[in-house]
């Protein structure tokens, strides 16, 4: 039985940045990530670390592991450290800045600053000479480390096909460790410096810890040059300490590396093929057949590795890939020495060991079959019931409804991420809503006119939806929305008679600017206003009737007292005793003081 890989992650999700977008899943080529609470994690085993994630969240949240520490560690540790800079430099860089730039590591603390394209060079010249031992077979070129991943994991059964050639990066850093190591006692470390997050899971791969200590990607790289206020423009001039042979510089370009390696570069030849981005090479890799004779040179990133994933996002491909070009052919210009011809550089073959390379198939779990009756409870739980239904329009991420379906099952997606789906869910529930409000609603278009009601506002104004198309002053007067629509009032709210229809109403009439709409919601208070007239009248006919008892009771009261001969005041004292009685202070209308007023002296 093959032993399971070990499982390598350098991209994962920041959750404190992740807003639940789930742009991710949608961009996500191989489909690696999957919802949990809402969020979405990057399943390490699915992943290959294409970085398209990284590129497209916009939040942020998908991050890849940074190495700027560990590398400014070997640097404070005393370690000779060594930069392989990635051919695609040139590509950020203006001519001023690209002679600057050795100069301008140096100054970061690397020990050794040489250009990755001395061993793309050498992989190069390895690729071609396994296809010209093989010229029937078939070869699919192996520097892209995501390329390499996609294989391995989701079309193991092509591992086979891959050119078993270390790459660019790995060929360098054994090469430089073999060199370095012969001039210095101290620990020698190789930090590449490139636009891919891929090659940071391939230093990763425990067949290339001879190789490769740390990898930064570009953004590190500024960053770090921003930390140490280092400005390449202001730096020395200084070279490489190295020089790359052949074309290589051409390498992170599309059709590079079979330029680099002096192959065949007729593109119609029709014995050799290059593709770039995800499809392209999905493609070109399930065509690829053994024997078919063909060598195929599949980049992950569109155009090459000057549009990876680790590079600064401004500028153009195409600018970045005229500078490549433009620094290659200067530097071209200045020749290639040798390093066989230096004084003592002995034979150089032995600083180039390992040029081979491994790879192994690392299939996805299929995971437990699902069956025809699972697809179908979530095509219903989703309105596609039915074949016409189901669009296989792309907007969830997935080639299918289908697929998706499976996601789901699976627990890769979620019933929501379905954009047909959740637009008919959210027009029924407006409808709905629109539907069964108890209020009346009306939407009148730019000039007034009437787009719709709803059944609450027909059964008001006794009207049907024949009135579509009609200006509202056919019903109501149109003055407060005429004055919304003339920009007056952003709104209006108001109580209104609409004696017609023996209505009074609370009416709040609003623009929807956006769609130069106007709306009016149209709550009845008839009933309500008629029950405070009443609870009104009701109150005043108390009040007079408590005024008529009491007039009555005070009359009674002040006979008897005169009739049992007591004092004024004592009858006064009664006329107080009924006041109280009376309940001073309850009455809206000032209270019982009226009776003191009418019946006592104070
Ligand atoms: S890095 Fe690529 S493969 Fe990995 S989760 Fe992101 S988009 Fe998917
Ligand atoms: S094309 Fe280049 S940058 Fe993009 S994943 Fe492949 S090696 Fe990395």
């Amino acid at each position: 039985m093959e032993e399971k890989k070990p499982v390598i992650q350098v991209v994962y999700t920041n959750k404190a940045h992740c807003r639940d977008c789930h742009r991710c899943l949608r961009v996500c080529p191989v489909k690696a990530i999957r919802l949990r609470d809402g969020q979405a994690y990057v399943v390490p085993e699915r992943c290959i670390a294409c970085g398209t994630c990284v590129r497209e969240c916009p939040q942020g949240a998908k991050q890849y592991i940074r190495e700027l520490d560990k590398v400014r560690g070997y640097i404070d540790a005393g370690d000779f450290v060594a930069a392989s800079l990635a051919p695609s430099f040139a590509g950020l860089c203006t001519p001023a800045e690209q002679k600057r730039i050795a100069g301008a590591l140096r100054r970061l603390g690397f020990r050794f600053v040489a250009e990755t394209a001395t061993g793309a060079y050498r992989s190069a010249v390895k690729t071609a000479e396994l296809a010209a031992a093989d010229p029937s077979g078939c070869h699919i070129c192996s520097s892209c480390p995501t390329v390499v991943s996609y294989v391995e994991k989701y079309q193991p059964e092509k591992t086979d096909l891959l050119v078993k050639a270390a790459s660019p990066m790995v060929a360098h850093g054994r090469h430089l460790k073999a060199m370095l190591e012969d001039r210095t006692d101290a620990t020698v470390r190789v930090v590449f410096i490139g636009p891919c997050i891929a090659k940071k899971a391939e230093a990763m791969r425990p067949e290339n810890a001879d190789a490769v200590d740390a990898v930064l990607t570009y953004e590190e790289l500024t960053e770090w040059f921003d930390l140490e206020d280092i400005k390449l423009i202001n730096c020395e001039e200084s070279r490489f300490d190295e020089r790359p042979e052949g074309e290589a510089r051409r390498y992170p370009l599309l059709g590079g590396s079979i330029r680099a390696s002096a192959m065949d570069t007729d593109i119609l030849s029709g014995s050799v093929v290059s593709a770039s981005g995800f499809h392209e090479v999905r493609d070109i890799i399930e065509s690829a057949k053994a024997g078919n004779g063909v060598v195929s040179e599949p980049m992950f990133c569109r155009q090459g590795c000057v549009n990876g994933p680790g590079m600064p996002k401004e500028g153009s491909v195409y600018e970045r890939r005229q500078r490549v070009l433009d620094y290659a052919a200067a530097e071209d210009a200045l020749g290639f020495e040798a390093p066989a011809k230096r004084a003592g550089a002995g034979d150089p073959a032995r600083f180039w060991p390992g040029l081979g390379a491994a790879f192994t198939p690392d299939p996805m779990e299929v995971g437990e079959e699902i069956t025809e009756e699972q697809i179908q409870l979530v095509f219903e739980s989703t309105g596609k019931s039915l074949p016409e239904d189901r669009l296989d329009c792309g907007a969830c991420g997935y080639d299918s409804c289908r697929d998706k379906a499976i996601a789901v099952i699976r627990g890769y997606a979620e019933p929501e991420m379905c954009m047909p789906y959740v637009k008919r869910l959210a027009e029924r529930r407006t409808d709905k809503i629109l539907e069964t409000s108890p209020n009346g609603i009306v939407i009148l278009d730019n000039n007034l006119r009437i787009i719709s009601m709803n059944p609450a506002f027909r059964t008001l104004f006794m009207c049907t939806e024949s009135l579509c198309g009609k200006h509202i002053s056919y019903l109501m007067d149109p003055e407060p929305f005429e004055q919304v629509a003339s920009g007056i009032h952003p709104q209006v709210a108001m109580t209104a008679n609409h004696a017609r229809y023996g209505l009074t109403c609370f009416q709040i009439i609003y623009a929807l600017p956006k769609d130069k709409q106007y709306v009016g919601i149209i709550v009845d208070v008839t009933k309500s206003q008629a029950n405070k007239q009443k609870l009104d009248q009701l109150r005043e006919k108390t009040i007079d009737q408590a005024r008529q008892l009491m007039e009555h009771q005070i009359r009674i009261a002040q006979t008897m007292a005169k009739l049992i001969g007591e004092s004024t005041a004592q009858g006064e004292a009664l006329v107080e005793r009924l006041v109280e009685l009376a309940g001073e202070g309850n009455v809206d209308d000032g209270g019982a003081s009226w009776l003191r007023d009418m019946y006592t002296t104070k």
